[in-house]
This record gives structure tokens, C-alpha cells and sequence, in this order.
């Protein structure tokens, strides 16, 4: 009996050992993973070769000499395999340009003398197309009262039908900088085509890229090749992955004044137009740099929600949101359903307790001067 015990103690040494043991090889081959990780990153390689995890695999099974069966051994390398690639993926997102690590915290952007990311909420506010200069003008003078700052309104609008108003085009750019400039106003718009960029950077503040257009590589460069902030919406049916590669090209191109911008992707949910992505923005939050809003208007495709999902972006982190003012929705040429009046947007200010126009104009030019504006 004692000798048994002996024994056993014995054996339990040993097996602490090779524990040990096997953890020190893991080790070691999660050093030499991240080095390959580091060429293939390098290389703009793909991480995952399954044809070499097949080889690898096929080689491991002819040298088991038992006791456990082929069947175990192999399922045990894959789940190393997998915490392999898994090291991989961290460490590709690490070396993008755009990650947090590379600054430590959220580098603000400029806009004028206005300053996205440092602190403060955010509002950019305004109808969902430019459809007269009185229209315009409605909206921009009850926004300016409140202290809002960046107006938005799409001049060139990515409609899904051919027939459906396309907007004012050139006209409508030249309305939005005559009444930002009447009003003290900075001007959000979205351009769809390249051709358009001197057109933009003469009569706005920021370029908006629209959901549609995450993905247009030649866009994202021509607006990567300008100094003007723009404001990147996440396509509708990418993921947070790509929405960063997407801001990868503008960045690339050396135009540092990158807004994130969550706008909903579209899910089975039906009374919602799309599903805001709370849990993208937090990790947008952590992963990047770069400031980020959140549209509340596009995510939903309703006004009566708008207040919570506010809420909800501010508690989760989001530098601002984004949110369609109408002066007279119901007959809004676009978006109709979801643009708040000018009363709501009132009610809106006064929920997130921005209504104090003092507040939202707390980062004027003073804090402006002192804030570094991204290298
Ligand atoms: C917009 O903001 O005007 C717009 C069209 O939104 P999205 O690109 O997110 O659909
Ligand atoms: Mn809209």
C-alpha cells in the first residue's frame, strides 16, 4: 500500500513536469507564430494556409505512437492551431494604422474650431438632403441657436431608386456654405465621386463617405489624398474589420482627420430599418484611435426611438452622433420616417442635457488652441 503511494506521488511529479514542459514548447511556439504573423502582416499575406494545416496534421497522426488514438491527437493540435491563429488575427489588427495601441487614446479631429473626440458630445444635426435654401436656412438657424455646431445635409444623395430625388447636386453645396458661413456653421456632406472632391473641398468642412461607398477604394483614396476631416459611415453589411480597413486607405494616403461612424447594418429585425451595432461601437472604442459617432437616424429608421439610442451611444463611448433635423419631415424628399422636427431635436438636446447651448460650445476656439490635432 505504501509503496503504491510512493508511486503515485512519483507519478504525479512527473506528470507535473511534462506539464511544464508542454506549456514551455506552447510558449515557444506562440513566439515563433507571432514572428510568422509579423512577415505575413508585413507581406499583406493571408494568415490561415489550410493546406498546411492539413500537412502538419498528416505528419503529427504518423508519429503517434499511442496511447491516445489518431482522433484525439488530432483534435488537440487543431485547438492549438486554433489559439494560433487566433494570435494571428491580434496581432494583424495591432498593426494597423488606425489602432488604439499606436496612440493610446482617442487622438481628436479638428474641424475648424470645432474638435470631434476630445471629450465632448458630439452633434452633427441636420435634414437628410439639402432641398432649398429655405429649407436650409430653417434648419441651420434653429441648430445654430442650440449651439450645434456641425450641420449636416446631402447635396449628391445615394438613392436606391434611379427615380427617387438625387438631390440638388452643386446647387445644394453652394446653399449649405453660404448659410453655414451666414450662421458661423461647419458643413457635413457626403461626396460619392472622386471627380467631385474639388467641388467638396471648396464648400465643406467635412466629407462624408456614405454606407454605400465604404467599400470604393479609389473614393477612400481621393479623399485620403486631401487634409479635410471625413467622416467614414460603416458599410450596411460590412463588418467592424472592414470598416477599419476601410479607414486603412484614407490613412494610408496620409489624411489623419478619420470620424468613425456606426450607422446599423441590416439584420432579419424589421421594425427597425437596420440593427445599430452598440457592441461594434465599443469595440471601435477599444480597438482604434479614431473618434467615433454613431447616426441614430439611418440605424433606425424611426424618430420615436431617438432618444434612448442617444443614450445608449453616449454610455457606450461614442464621441458624438449623428441625427436628421427636418423643419417639416412629413414632407421630407428623403427619409421622411426618421428626421426629428425641430421640437424633437429640441426634446433630444434636453435629454442628453446638451440643451445649455453653453455646453456644446464649451470647445470653441479655446480648447480648440490647446488641443494637438493629430499628426
Ligand atoms: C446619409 O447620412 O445621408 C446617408 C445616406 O446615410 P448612409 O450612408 O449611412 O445610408
Ligand atoms: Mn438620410
Amino acid at each position: 500500500m505504501l509503496e503504491s503511494t510512493d508511486r503515485l506521488v512519483e507519478f504525479r511529479k512527473q506528470i507535473d513536469q511534462i506539464n511544464l514542459r508542454i506549456l514551455d514548447l506552447l510558449c515557444q511556439r506562440g513566439g515563433i507564430v507571432q514572428e510568422i504573423g509579423r512577415i505575413h502582416a508585413t507581406h499583406e499575406d493571408q494568415f490561415f494556409h489550410p493546406e498546411r494545416e492539413t500537412a502538419m496534421l498528416a505528419e503529427i497522426v504518423i508519429h503517434n505512437r499511442g496511447p491516445y488514438s489518431d482522433e484525439t491527437i488530432v483534435h488537440l493540435f487543431k485547438e492549438i492551431f486554433k489559439a494560433s491563429l487566433h494570435l494571428t488575427e491580434q496581432l494583424r489588427v495591432q498593426q494597423l494604422l488606425s489602432h488604439r495601441s499606436r496612440a493610446g487614446q482617442t487622438q481628436p479631429v479638428q474641424v475648424q474650431d470645432w474638435i470631434v473626440g476630445n471629450g465632448n458630445f458630439t452633434i452633427v444635426a441636420g435634414p437628410c438632403s439639402i432641398e432649398s435654401r429655405e429649407q436650409f436656412t430653417r434648419v441651420a438657424e434653429a441648430l445654430a441657436g442650440q449651439g450645434v455646431r456641425l450641420v449636416r445635409g446631402g447635396a449628391f444623395k445615394p438613392r436606391t431608386s434611379p427615380y427617387a430625388f438625387q438631390g440638388l447636386g452643386e446647387a445644394g453645396l453652394r446653399i449649405a456654405h453660404e448659410v453655414a458661413q451666414q450662421f458661423g456653421l461647419m458643413i457635413v456632406s457626403e461626396i460619392m465621386d472622386p471627380r467631385d472632391r474639388d467641388l467638396f473641398i471648396e464648400y465643406v468642412d467635412v466629407l462624408q463617405i456614405g454606407a454605400r461607398n465604404m467599400c470604393n477604394s479609389p473614393l477612400l483614396r481621393a479623399v485620403g489624398e486631401t487634409t479635410k476631416p471625413v467622416l467614414l459611415k460603416r458599410g450596411m453589411m460590412s463588418t467592424v474589420e472592414e470598416l477599419l480597413l476601410a479607414a486603412e486607405y484614407i490613412l494610408l494616403q496620409g489624411n489623419r482627420n478619420v470620424i468613425l461612424c456606426e450607422r446599423g447594418i441590416r439584420t432579419f429585425e424589421p421594425w427597425t430599418r437596420n440593427t445599430l451595432d452598440l457592441a461594434g461601437v465599443a469595440l471601435l472604442k477599444q480597438e482604434t484611435y479614431l473618434p467615433v459617432i454613431v447616426d441614430i437616424s439611418h440605424s433606425a429608421g424611426r424618430r420615436d426611438i431617438a432618444i434612448p439610442l442617444a443614450r445608449a451611444a453616449r454610455a457606450v463611448g461614442a464621441d458624438g452622433i449623428m441625427v436628421e433635423v427636418h423643419p417639416n419631415p412629413a414632407v421630407a424628399r428623403s427619409d421622411n420616417k426618421q428626421q426629428l422636427d425641430l421640437e424633437q431635436f429640441k426634446q433630444l438636446l434636453i435629454a442628453l442635457d446638451l440643451m445649455d447651448s453653453a455646453s456644446l460650445r464649451a470647445v470653441e476656439v479655446g480648447e480648440a488652441s490647446r488641443q494637438a490635432v493629430p499628426a
